[in-house]
């Protein structure tokens, strides 16, 4: 059996993987995404992403023009303002910084994850390949590299590039020492539309801010908020329009149209069942 070659073979089609083969193709390199999953259905996914100056330019530096104009103009807006409070809604004066690096000069920006894969999938219908769940490469005398994937393809590449996430497997065997470390730090999340946070009498502190309350006894909660502009999302056909792949997941979770606010709050492992447990909750 022929093994296809090309030139760059990227596993992993998140934002890294993705991102980086729009930059290949407008620059006129061969390139290849091997993803494993048809759909990014992880809970994460449901979320905005902030995203600072640098990512922004290096989005510019790699999409085609339209692309980047369209990722602009489906820029969710999330607040720009701090503001800590104690369980009364009391203000506290530690409101804490942005988070800016020195770098990076400009507000950061909200994108709907959802949204940005749209964008970043554009133009690669014959450079993206999914049910490619990679398991092991081996390397040619040639030079060339031998990526294996758990369906018994393969593909022959002169360069092959791990952007397969926190837990790469091609990191794996290439850096079997390096080790991910668990931090035992565990986050629950949720999301509620503006509509019916106002519905239910949501004070403005929690959707207007990125708010933290900070209770004297317990956990801290973050809460924040992603607006969209629905005009935006109409100008661009399926791009920032509901996602067909996952018309068939139930609940607002994966809805990428409406403006939201999100809350996240963090646990050490050891307060909540265990992982297998956390995982199976699911989406609501
Ligand atoms: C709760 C949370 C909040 C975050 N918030 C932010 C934020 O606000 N801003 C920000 O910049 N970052 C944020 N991050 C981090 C951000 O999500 C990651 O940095 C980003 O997703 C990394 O992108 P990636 O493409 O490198 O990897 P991933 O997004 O992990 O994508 C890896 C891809 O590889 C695929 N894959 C995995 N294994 C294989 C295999 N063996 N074969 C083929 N394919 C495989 C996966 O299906 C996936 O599609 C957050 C992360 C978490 C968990």
């Amino acid at each position: 059996m022929s093994i296809p070659f090309v030139d760059i073979a990227i596993i992993g089609g998140g934002p890294g993987g993705l991102a980086l083969a729009q930059g290949l193709k407008k620059n006129g390199i061969d390139t290849a995404v091997f993803e494993r999953d048809p759909v990014r259905a992880d809970y994460v996914q449901g979320f905005r992403m902030r995203i600072r100056q640098r990512g922004i330019d290096a989005l510019q530096a790699n999409l085609p023009a339209h692309l980047y104009e369209i990722f602009l103009d489906t820029l969710g807006l999330a607040p720009t303002e701090n503001l800590a409070l104690d369980e009364q809604f009391n203000r506290l004066d530690d409101a804490g910084r942005s988070g800016g690096e020195p770098e990076d000069t400009h507000i950061e920006k909200s994108v709907s994850r959802i949204t940005l894969r749209q964008i970043l999938l554009s133009g690669l219908d014959h450079i993206f390949q999914t049910g490619k769940h990679f398991c092991h490469y081996e390397l040619q005398p040639d030079g060339t590299v031998i990526a294996h994937f758990v369906d018994g393809s393969a593909v022959r590449a002169n360069l092959l590039v791990g952007a397969d996430g926190a837990g790469s497997a091609v990191r794996r065997q290439l850096l079997p020492d390096l080790t991910s470390i668990d931090t035992g730090v565990r986050r629950l999340a949720g999301k509620i539309t503006l509509q019916d946070a106002e519905r239910h009498g949501v004070s403005p502190f929690l959707t207007d801010f990125n708010t933290h309350i900070r209770p004297r006894d317990g956990r801290t909660l973050m809460i924040t908020s992603h607006r969209v502009d629905p005009a935006a999302y109409a100008r661009h056909g399926l791009i920032g329009g509901e996602d067909p792949s996952h018309s068939n997941i139930s609940g607002f979770h994966f809805n990428n149209t409406t403006s939201y606010a999100w809350w996240n709050t963090a646990y050490d492992a050891n307060e909540l069942g265990p992982d297998e447990a956390l995982e199976n909750l699911g989406i609501m």
